[in-house]
């Protein structure tokens, strides 16, 4: 559902940016690329999938000692992504085992590094879908480190900057973080359902934000899943009128009660033909194969249409539906790091969490089924106390 796994396979390809950064990192000194490698690691205890085949399964791993700008969290809970389901079975190819899943992290810092300021041993803090990037290119330079050209790097399935050590994610029970890609939470939240802010919020968020949503703006969310429900929580919020598109009517008494105005069931013509030409705005999050058409045909002059959904296969676009109107499609990738802090501290000041079903790190092969069939409202969040 998210679009990191389908980034990567991008950033995989464009790799000669990669190598000269690597080569540049062998020309180093030896005495100082191996400086890391004599300081004592931090073990940690986690789940993993060792292949695409196989259930997820207890793993011990080590972590980096605490450098200078690193932060040490104790991880407290890890949100459920359908794109750790995704990567765990190679099912958009390229995946990197031993793999340990999760970019929907909080926790409670253990150390901070002596160049770390705004971080202290037993403050609250997040980490999310990236943990590194150039922090030189012209994205980097903007604060859109998700759009790194040299590739950010991602919480797991990856590799650190050193191009040969795997990233692992957040069913663990800690991890060591660059303290520019770690986030301040505020402690009197509901911690278990921050956690999903930190890819399904963003991932929604930061399109919204980019689109100037608000007041007098008519927006639609289509599909009613991790990310649509934080999108239509979202929407309400910045004061736009809100409407939940879904292929189902069972999702309306929900998407009312989380702030819908109005609710279309795709398969409802009359409906459609209501809205014909009605929204600014329109967030895709569907991550099943669908009509384009059918969703552009309800953009208004000048509207736009946010893809954030996923679908496995390339989706046809009619120009007869862009010109008419002068819509847009554009796609949008989680947030930067600067606006990721700014989203928590909205969600903080309003009142904004995901609804998450809170499960023990023993039971996430059950929740990979029951996610993969949508038995889920709306995010399964490990609490890894467990
Ligand atoms: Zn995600
Ligand atoms: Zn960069």
């Amino acid at each position: 559902m998210s679009l990191t796994g389908h980034l990567q396979i991008i950033w995989m390809e464009n790799s000669s940016a990669h190598t000269e950064r690597l080569l540049s990192i062998q020309t180093l000194p030896s005495s100082l690329r191996n400086a890391k490698t004599t300081s004592i690691m931090i073990s940690s205890k986690a789940y993993a999938a060792l292949d695409s085949k196989t259930p997820l399964q207890p793993y011990n791993l080590s972590r980096r000692s605490v450098g200078p700008n690193d932060v040490h969290i104790e991880i407290l809970y890890c949100g459920v992504c359908h794109s750790d389901l995704h990567q765990a079975r190679n099912e958009w190819g390229g995946s990197l085992y031993p793999m340990v899943p999760g970019h929907e992290i909080v926790g409670r810092v253990v150390e901070a590094g002596s160049q770390v300021s705004r971080f202290k041993a037993g403050d609250i803090a997040a980490v999310g879908v990236i943990v590194d990037s150039c922090r030189h290119c012209n994205p980097c330079k903007q604060d859109l480190e998700q759009y790194c050209i040299e590739a950010p790097t991602v919480t797991y399935n990856g590799y650190e900057r050193d191009g040969k050590t795997l990233s692992q994610g957040g069913y663990s029970t800690n991890i060591v973080t660059n303290q520019h890609f770690v986030l301040r939470v505020d402690p009197g939240s509901d911690l278990k359902a921050v956690a999903p802010l930190l890819c399904a919020g963003i991932t929604t968020w930061s399109p919204l934000r980019h689109l100037k949503v608000g007041k007098g703006m008519r927006v639609a969310v289509a599909g009613l899943g991790g990310l649509g429900h934080m999108g239509l929580k979202f929407a309400v919020s910045l004061g736009a009128e809100v409407t939940l598109i879904s292929t189902s009517h069972e999702k309306e008494k929900d998407a009312r009660r989380l702030g819908a105005h109005n609710f279309i069931n795709v398969k409802d013509s009359a409906a459609l033909k209501k809205f014909n030409c009605y929204f600014d705005v329109i967030l895709n999050t569907i991550s099943a194969p669908h009509d384009y058409k059918t969703y552009l045909d309800l953009l208004t002059l000048n509207g736009t249409m946010a893809i954030v959904g996923l679908p496995p296969e390339a989706q046809t676009v009619s120009p007869f539906s862009l010109l008419t109107n002068r819509r847009s499609i554009m796609g949008s990738c989680i947030g930067g790091i600067k606006e990721t802090q700014e989203m928590l501290d909205y969600c903080a000041a309003n009142n904004i969490v995901s609804d998450v079903e809170v499960i023990p790190m023993q039971q996430i092969n059950e929740a990979f089924e029951r996610m993969q069939k949508g038995d889920v409202r709306y995010r399964f969040v490990i609490d890894l106390a467990s």
